[in-house]
């Protein structure tokens, strides 16, 4: 089922979509949306030997000769993500108290990670992967909802494509969670990889060097048309962004900068806040495969120390991830070295003081904490019993 998916959800597909659109009459076209993800366009920076500015202006340019109406960055919605999480957090932290698996809050910004949990360890983990939904699902809530809206569409009306860095994405937006009954739609149609955004280019004969710039794509007007990212690394920044929230919220303190403490290897750091001798919050991330298990191990022995744990399910995070383009001639130490060195160039935002999304949340969800930001931010998993076939998971 996973091998249909997959050439469901491919370049080829986005291919055959772009050509039917074209062919069909005005009042049956599909918008069509790409949302890139901030680390596919490092990737293809690195390989194109362009800044980052430059590869999103060329690749916008580049998608909508090929019949793309809208190029947007998913580092927009990553602000909802990192925010939600936070708060859910903080919420989580009140409630230890009365419920053992408030804490620790596990990240859920990564698929692999995700369907391991659910087809593994089940019912015992899933209370503590947090509910807010990852950076993708979220540019589907806001492309099919927020958008559709401002465009007068219906959400089935607009076709939505995501890049991304790893294949395990395809499987997410796949989820029934993010179906739409009632319009029979996705969030997200169709995750194509930045290997597949490669393949296009070079399909179609085109350099991304010799493409001309275009202005960027912002959903909402008067939103800033720099590009910008968020601290605390390649795959998002949660840990930070929840560390630095919580240690100001539940203890008043103000964290500057953030000291990471390896463990047994760098895909396995902690992070702790003190005060007086005394542990306040420890945060780790655990990035790999290894790193997962020996943290499940320790959550089922009750030995668990951690608050919080970013978990990713590949080495050294999503800049790493398996459809990012191999570098030629590169080592794939020098090649993650030059995507992530391109990855940090950025200024980064602080998701509270961006005015767009201030917007969003006041006039399109209703409010912090609102019914409607609690069904556009959050989903749920599901646990696979352990009698089921589907439980041969390749890594
Ligand atoms: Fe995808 Fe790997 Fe990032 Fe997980 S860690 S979201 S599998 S790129």
């Amino acid at each position: 089922a996973e091998s249909v998916l997959i050439s469901q959800q491919s370049h080829g597909e986005l291919c055959k979509v772009l050509a039917v659109n074209k062919a069909a009459a005005a009042h049956e076209q599909k918008v069509i949306v790409v949302s890139v993800s901030p680390q596919s366009r490092a990737s293809l920076a690195a390989r194109c030997k362009l800044g980052l500015l430059e590869t999103a202006q060329r690749l916008t340019q580049f998608l909508k000769s090929l019949g793309v109406h809208y190029v947007f960055d998913t580092t927009f919605s990553r602000n909802f993500s990192l925010l939600e999480s936070q708060r859910e957090f903080v919420r989580r932290f009140h409630r230890q108290a009365e419920d053992k698996k408030a804490l620790p809050m596990l990240a859920s910004a990564c698929p692999g990670w995700i369907c391991y949990a659910e087809k593994t360890h089940g019912s015992f983990i899933i209370p503590h992967i947090s509910t807010t939904k990852s950076p993708q699902q979220v540019m589907g809530s806001l492309v099919k909802g927020y958008f559709a809206e401002q465009q007068h569409l219906p959400p089935d009306r607009i076709y939505h494509v995501t890049v991304m860095p790893c294949y395990d994405k395809k499987l997410e937006a796949s989820r029934p969670d993010f179906f739409n009954q009632e319009y029979q739609t996705r969030d997200v149609d169709c995750v194509i990889t930045t290997g597949e955004v490669l393949k296009l280019l070079e399909q179609e004969g085109v350099s991304l060097s010799d493409v001309d710039p275009a202005p960027l794509d912002t959903m909402l007007s008067g939103a800033a048309e720099e590009l910008s990212s968020h601290h605390g690394g390649g795959s998002g920044g949660f840990l930070e962004h929840i560390f630095t929230h919580a240690a100001k919220e539940l203890f008043g303190i103000h964290v500057g900068s953030i000291h990471y403490k390896p463990l047994k290897n760098k895909d396995f750091q902690e992070v702790t806040l003190e005060r007086d001798g005394e542990v306040l919050l420890q945060f780790a991330l655990a990035y790999g495969f290894r790193n997962i298990q020996n943290l499940v191990q320790k959550l089922k022995r009750g030995k668990c120390p951690y608050d919080y744990v970013e978990v990713m399910a590949c080495p050294s995070g999503c800049l790493n991830g398996g459809g990012q383009i191999k570098l030629e001639g590169e080592s794939s130490k020098e090649e993650l070295q030059q995507v992530e060195r391109l990855y940090e160039s950025l200024r980064a935002e602080i998701p509270e003081e961006n005015q767009a999304v201030r917007e969003l949340y006041e006039h399109w969800l209703g409010g912090w904490g609102s019914q409607r930001a609690q069904e556009m931010l959050h989903t749920q998993y599901h646990a696979v019993e352990k009698t089921n076939s589907a439980l041969n998971i390749k890594w």
